[in-house]
């Protein structure tokens, strides 16, 4: 990071942001993962064909939500370094329109003309590229745009929510695999639910029961659909 934090405050939620992602990558693994494999049970499916199953849907699930927030990191990176080239060539072309320019945003936050322009001189001269980014365009060095480390974790929450149902496959027995599989993901989902809406600020309790019912649903529905498979194929 290179520089100290002045207010803890806006470093948390900072911290959060990264936070809520890899909550929302696990639930995403968790869920599609759990639904996919109790689908397969209702079936009829054998063990081999659900850990084959298992680890197929971990793998394709962690690199789509990769790919997705790749594209999508990416062309938030593009708009920044567009940005930075067209603040980069005003600068160079028109010094004194830009020394004025960025005058009158301090004065519209409230600084006198006379001190937003002394602001603004003593600015130009310290990194005049770094101060028209952050003060014009609201770029900020924290939220700034990295599309490898947005895929990444991705990816890694995803894969850690989808190995919770697969690890209950590989340890329970055949007559306790359903039950245990299905306690876990509830009490995971539950869990997730709850940190994710703390750290949004939301009360617990009610993100725990809203994603815990969600997941329920999701499983009974797949649950539903296996069994309609498994008797119909
Ligand atoms: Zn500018």
């Amino acid at each position: 990071m290179g520089f100290m934090p002045l207010h803890d405050e806006s470093h948390r939620s900072d911290r959060a942001g990264w936070l809520r992602a890899a909550v929302l990558g696990a639930d995403d693994g968790l869920v599609s993962t759990a639904a996919l494999l109790v689908g397969l049970i209702a079936a009829g499916a054998t063990k081999n064909t659900l850990l084959t199953s298992g680890v197929a849907a971990l793998s394709a699930g962690a690199l789509a939500m990769a790919i997705g927030e790749y594209v999508s990191v990416s062309a938030q990176a593009d708009a920044e370094k567009a940005d930075v080239r067209k603040e980069t060539r005003e600068l160079a072309e028109e010094p004194e329109r830009e020394l004025e320019e960025l005058a009158s945003i301090y004065e519209a936050r409230g600084l006198s003309a006379e001190l937003a322009m002394t602001v603004a001189k003593y600015l130009h001269e310290h990194d005049a590229l770094g101060a028209h980014l952050r003060d014009e365009l609201g770029h900020d060095e924290r939220t700034r745009a990295r599309p490898f480390q947005a895929a990444g974790v991705s990816a890694a929450s995803f894969a850690t929510g989808a190995l919770l149902p697969l690890g209950a496959i590989v340890a329970a027995t055949v007559s306790l695999r359903t039950s245990i599989l299905v306690a876990i993901t509830i009490v995971s989902m539950c869990l997730l639910g709850a940190v994710g809406a703390r750290l949004g600020g939301a009360p617990a309790l009610r993100g725990a029961l809203r994603v815990g019912i969600g997941g329920c649903l999701a499983l009974a529905i797949t649950y539903g659909v296996g069994l309609a498979l498994g008797t119909a194929i």
